[in-house]
């Protein structure tokens, strides 16, 4: 409804003759969606929420005229009584550290003035005014930084690679992944529509890293609005030479280019991805040759995701020891995750590496909604796991979520209830990776729809005594001999919830419910 709200808004402006001290601007997600729509009134930061069509022209008259605060329409916190809060001051943001997403619900993501005005292209023009593509390479290597999404291998020795190697005709691609399916996901969305020409620049610094002249992002084309403003950025990144050639007065040329993915998962999955770009069917290609050596049109290429790519510049900016002092031992800076589910706040948020789920959850989430008892969340989407009440003080992080039997993956974390099936929660994920198995290879293939028939018969009633086993069993296979990711992990939803949660199986096929 914000489309509809920006025009009222600005009707009314009209209506009071205040559109030349008042700007109204639409920005990106700020992530607190359950409080959506949101107006924020600067300077000040008065927050207000679930805004309605029909509140606008009293928001106008009492406060954009009158400068008096709407209380009706101000976000309260529970306990906080009537008092006004800025957007600082929800609890929703306390524990947040925001990189990846500084920029989003803050400015209008389809002027690149505003981008500049918050230090936007400073760090492209630091690197090519005053570093070497090594020193930047070094700068990202220490800075910690790992592949947002999923991966978690690290971004500066991956742009080692494609640095390092050699192309026949000299030609490098840089790419990225925008191609997020994983479903309850958002957060490439998210930065692509409210800050792209963060991704512009981190791109470019990337394609200035390992000698590339041209670069591909690759998103979902159900994905409009980011489509939209993605492709407004390059224009305007084109129109004011930061694009094309001699960028900066240098004599480093770079070009961008959209490419629409068309709706298949596996088109998530790097070698796919290039399949798709180049044209060709969306199917893994065996690695190696890994895509530093041989990836786009066969040449080197370094692809990256979204939130990987969003950390970049700030890393230049600010350095990497800034970088490297957020979160824990192994996996440095922050994550962003999108938060749905049994969630009072549902929306999207970014918190230090080391922050525990029981933080995200009551903290950050504000609770599971009516009273209800916390049962298990799910990371790392369908390549991931559940995790019980047990581990709630987990604290997140690539390595420790592996340990807990789950994933980081690229950030989707879906909360479960009391009232939710666990059997019915892997049943809902293992049908959605065999629907998009691309057909390529028998294990994947052929594996998870056996799978798909136990758990099916299982949740039907039909379940027999050894089903579990026969699931366990069937999921090391394909886990150890699918060709690509999308199967190796595919029965992970299955696994973690056999761990944790076997009675759940057992009662199912005891019950035959
Ligand atoms: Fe296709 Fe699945 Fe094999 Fe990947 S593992 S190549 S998605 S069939």
């Amino acid at each position: 409804g914000s489309v509809t709200l920006v025009q009222e808004l600005k009707k009314e402006c009209v209506k009071h003759d205040i559109l030349d001290e008042i700007e109204v601007i639409q920005t990106g997600c700020f992530g607190l969606c359950e409080l959506g729509p949101v107006v924020i009134v600067y300077p000040e930061g008065t927050f207000y929420s679930r805004v309605a069509i029909e509140d606008i022209a009293e928001m106008v008259e009492e406060h954009l005229v009158k400068g008096r605060v709407l209380d009706r329409l101000v976000y309260t916190e529970k306990g906080d009584g009537h008092h006004p809060l800025s957007i600082s001051e929800l609890g929703f943001f306390k524990k947040q550290r925001r990189i990846a997403l500084a920029n989003c619900g803050v400015i209008n993501p389809e002027d690149i003035d505003e981008y500049i005005g918050f230090d936007g292209y400073l760090a492209l023009e630091k690197v090519l005014t005053t570093m070497t593509a090594q020193e930047v390479i070094d700068e990202v290597k220490a800075s910690g930084l790992r592949g947002r999404g999923g991966g978690g291998f690290p971004t500066g020795l991956k742009w080692q690679f494609a640095h390092n190697a050699v192309s026949p005709d000299g030609v490098k691609y840089v790419a990225c992944n925008a191609d997020e399916g994983d479903p309850g996901a958002f957060m490439d969305r998210s930065v692509l529509e409210g800050d792209p020409h963060a991704i512009v620049e981190a791109m470019s610094i990337a394609g200035y890293a390992v000698g590339a002249q041209k670069g591909y992002v690759y998103v979902r084309a159900e994905y409009p609005i980011a489509v939209h403003r993605l492709q407004i950025a390059i224009d305007e990144a084109k129109e004011y030479g930061i694009l094309g050639n001699n960028v900066f007065g240098t004599d480093f040329c770079f070009d961008l280019e959209i490419r629409l993915g068309a709706g298949a998962f596996v088109c998530g999955e790097e070698t796919a991805l290039m399949n798709s770009v180049e044209g060709k069917r969306g199917e893994p290609r065996p690695r190696p040759p890994f895509p530093a050596n041989k990836g786009l049109f066969e040449r080197p290429t370094v692809l990256n995701n979204v939130e990987t790519y969003a950390n970049i510049p700030k890393i230049i900016l600010n350095g990497a020891a800034w970088f490297a002092s957020v979160g824990t031992e192994k996996s440095k800076g922050t994550k962003v995750f999108a938060l749905g589910g049994k969630i009072n706040n549902t929306g999207l948020l970014e918190i230090p590496m080391g922050t525990t789920l029981r933080e995200i959850i009551y903290e950050i989430g504000g609770g599971i909604p009516n009273g209800k008892e916390f049962k298990a969340a799910q990371t790392g989407g369908p390549s991931g796991g559940c995790l019980p009440a047990s581990l709630l003080d987990t604290k997140i992080d690539y390595d420790n979520l592996i340990a807990a039997g789950s994933m980081m993956g690229s950030g989707g974390l879906i909360v479960m209830d009391e009232d939710n099936c666990m059997v019915d929660i892997a049943h809902f994920f293992l049908e959605f990776t065999q629907d998009e198995s691309c057909g390529k290879c028998p294990p994947c293939r052929i594996g998870t729809k056996r799978m798909l028939e136990i758990l099916e018969d299982i949740c039907g009633g039909k379940g027999q005594e050894g089903d579990i086993e026969k699931l366990q069993e069937l999921a090391e296979g394909i886990k150890s001999s699918a060709l690509c990711g999308l199967g190796q992990t595919a029965p992970n939803p299955v696994l973690s919830t056999i761990h944790f949660f076997r009675d759940e199986y057992e009662a199912h096929i005891r019950d035959k419910k």
